[in-house]
């Protein structure tokens, strides 16, 4: 996590390569009520392979900077450098469900008339690899939540993303199937060596998912700090090892103090 402003940086003895670089983005929504200022001042950047995740209350913004990093928004002012391809996955699925599995995760490439042998070799490959295969001709109202969640990643990996915006991906899930969910998709955004920015409420989502765990302050909201996480696991990281982990309560109780949860 550096923010020198250069797409490549020297750190740690090796060159890293910087994907998304956000500097002092502003936004305001006008409504009946009056001016709302919704972000601040936000400064972060993330490099290649890295998951952040930014952790905010409810109707703090997090929503409106994944549109601005998306390009759906603009914002007042501020920059922001995005290299490569994004790919985006919302809260609810957004599955149609009059077409089948394989349908859906086609749609986008159908839409922009990219549909070729490539792209459907690899959507075959990623419907394998995550044991959706046997269900490419089902409809979404036969699958779980849990599958549908990952059909909707899988739509996002279809057109091969650089980076992925993450907007509480696993929110409309049951807890336990959040657990697993968030555990299947944690060991596909890193099988892809996918750039990850998460957006969540949900302190222990952000500290087993992420690298870094940037805080955001209430509206109008800026980044009050970012947290390193490292994690002591056995084996392979995933967010299921990662709340095992014996510093997990000890980053619980920083974020959980520094969100503000409570009015004062
Ligand atoms: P979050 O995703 O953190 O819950 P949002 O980014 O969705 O928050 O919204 C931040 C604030 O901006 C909320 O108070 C919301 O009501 C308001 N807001 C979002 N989009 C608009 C809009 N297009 N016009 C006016 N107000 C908006
Ligand atoms: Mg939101």
């Amino acid at each position: 996590m550096l923010n020198l402003g250069l797409a490549i940086a020297f750190y740690g003895g090796e060159f890293m390569e910087i994907m998304v670089d956000v500097k002092n983005i502003n936004k305001d929504f006008y409504t009946l009520e009056g001016e709302l200022n919704v972000l601040k001042d936000i400064n972060f950047s993330v490099e290649k392979g890295e998951i952040l995740a930014i952790l905010g209350p409810s109707g703090c913004g997090k929503s409106t900077l994944l549109n601005i990093l998306s390009g759906l928004l603009k914002p007042d002012f501020g920059e922001v450098y995005i290299k490569g391809k994004i790919g985006y996955m919302f809260q609810r699925d957004h599955l149609l469900e009059w077409r089948s599995i394989m349908d859906n995760i086609t749609i986008g490439l159908e839409i922009q008339k990219k549909l070729d042998n490539n792209h459907k070799k690899r959507i075959e490959g990623l419907l394998k690899d995550y044991g959706l295969w046997e269900f490419r001709n089902r409809y979404p109202k036969e699958l779980s939540g849990g599958m549908r969640q990952r059909v909707a990643l899988i739509r996002t990996l279809a057109v091969d993303p650089d980076i992925l915006l993450l907007d509480e991906a696993f929110s409309s899930l049951d807890y336990q199937t959040r657990l697993l969910v968030s555990d299947d998709i944690y060991k596909i955004i890193k099988n892809e060596k996918k750039t990850t920015i998460l957006v969540t409420h949900d302190i222990s989502e952000a500290i087993s998912m992420a690298d870094f765990v940037g805080v955001l302050s209430r509206r109008p909201s800026t980044i009050k700090s970012i947290h390193d996480i490292n994690l002591t696991v056995e084996g392979d990281k995933t967010p299921l090892s990662a709340r095992k982990a014996p510093e997990f309560k000890d980053y619980f109780d920083v974020l959980w103090k520094e969100l503000d949860i409570y009015e004062k």
